[in-house]
């Protein structure tokens, strides 16, 4: 039987920085993934998401900031850009709570009136408001998720595609690892199996507590300045970003069905006729009419944390909630500790 430090299941963007830093540490890993790097199937595709570092709980703004330093990290190791700062605004009821763990934290933060926000961002119209963080952006979401993986191969990792992980054992010395094709010993397992992880773990003794959402995104046309990546603090929270070759991505938060993974993806028509207004009104100049849908899946846990655990031999890596890409380099990080724990 093949023996590995670590098999790392699931290459979306969290296994693929995880094994990133295994490699970088030494480890000898392999990288199962059920698809192909850059599938649409899961949650890591498209071309861009939101790096902010603007909530209102300080833990997670000190996470982004260890996070953009891990980018920049990331950049300087692979030779490419993959996280584009435009500044981020925050709007709507709440922004105060948000200002004050950003000031907290040190994290430069300015809060614009309603004449300021206009004076400031001509192409925008809102009534009221906003807090404007300027080291926020986007991540250019593939070209980070390709560059985790040549990363990841650069230190020596060994990636399989198309490969589906039956099932995982625990066993005396670390874990058992099957396929259809044959059976891998590791010393750890680590699991970023996005909304497949449940089932996954079920047979490796751990439970697992998240509910996969489908959620719908929109993209439409627009040629102008880059604008900052928005947060509209409502319920949903509504976001729109840049998206690189398509204009403006824009979404709700958490608004979509409870879903299975293998199902067929259907849009929401109802998500996408909101969002479409909400847009219109936000940029003026911007046609309302979609010209892409897409769906997308969350893993969701009840409070909206992540999962980063290990039990056993097995390290469980479930940061979605939505809101977990920007902190991708950091995620992979730290499940990489876990899984080289003695
Ligand atoms: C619409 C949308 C918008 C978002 N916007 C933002 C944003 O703006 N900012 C932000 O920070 N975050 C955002 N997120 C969240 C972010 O995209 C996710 O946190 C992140 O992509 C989760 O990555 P993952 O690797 O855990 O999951 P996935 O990308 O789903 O990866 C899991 C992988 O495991 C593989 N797999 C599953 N089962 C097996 C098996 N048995 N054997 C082998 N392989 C297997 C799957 O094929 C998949 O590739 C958004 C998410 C969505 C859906």
């Amino acid at each position: 039987m093949k023996r590995y430090d670590v098999v790392v299941v699931g290459g979306g963007i969290m296994g693929s920085a995880t094994a990133w830093w295994l490699a970088r540490s030494g480890a000898r890993t392999l990288l199962l993934e059920r698809f192909h790097i850059g599938h649409d199937r899961g949650s890591s595709h498209g071309s861009s998401r939101i790096f902010r570092l603007s909530y209102p709980d300080s833990g997670y703004v000190r996470m982004a900031q260890e996070s953009l330093k891990l980018w920049r990290q990331a950049e300087t190791e692979v030779g490419e850009e993959l996280l584009v700062t435009t500044g981020g605004l925050d709007l709507g009821p709440g922004i105060e709570a948000n200002h004050a763990a950003l000031r907290e934290c040190g994290a430069r933060s300015e809060m614009l009136s309603e004449s300021e926000l206009a004076q400031r961002f001509q192409f925008l119209s809102h009534d009221g408001p906003g807090l404007l963080q300027p080291d926020s952006g986007f991540v250019r979401a593939e070209r980070a998720w390709a560059a985790f993986q040549v990363l990841a191969r650069g230190h020596g990792a060994e990636l399989c595609e198309e490969t589906v992980v039956e099932s995982i054992e625990q066993s005396n010395d670390g874990a058992v690892v099957h396929t259809a094709a044959e059976s891998i010993e590791c010393s750890a397992c680590v699991v970023t199996a996005g909304a497949w992880a449940r089932e996954l773990l079920v047979g490796a003794g751990v439970e697992l507590e998240t509910r996969p959402t489908r959620e719908t995104v929109s993209y439409f046309r627009y040629e102008g300045p880059l604008p900052p990546t928005i947060a509209e603090w409502v319920t949903p929270l509504r976001y729109a970003l840049p998206a690189p070759g398509l204009g403006l991505k824009a979404g709700e938060h958490l608004a979509g069905p409870t879903a299975d993974p293998g199902e067929i993806r259907t849009v929401d028509d109802a998500s996408i006729e909101r969002i479409s207004k909400w847009l219109a009104a936000l940029y003026p100049g911007v046609d309302g009419k979609p010209h892409h849908t897409e769906t997308c899946l969350y893993t969701n846990t009840r409070d909206e944390n992540f999962v980063l655990e290990r039990y056993g031999s097995v390290v469980v890596g479930s940061p979605c909630s939505g809101h977990g890409f920007k902190f991708a380099p950091l995620i992979g990080k730290r499940l990489a500790e876990l899984a080289l724990e003695q």
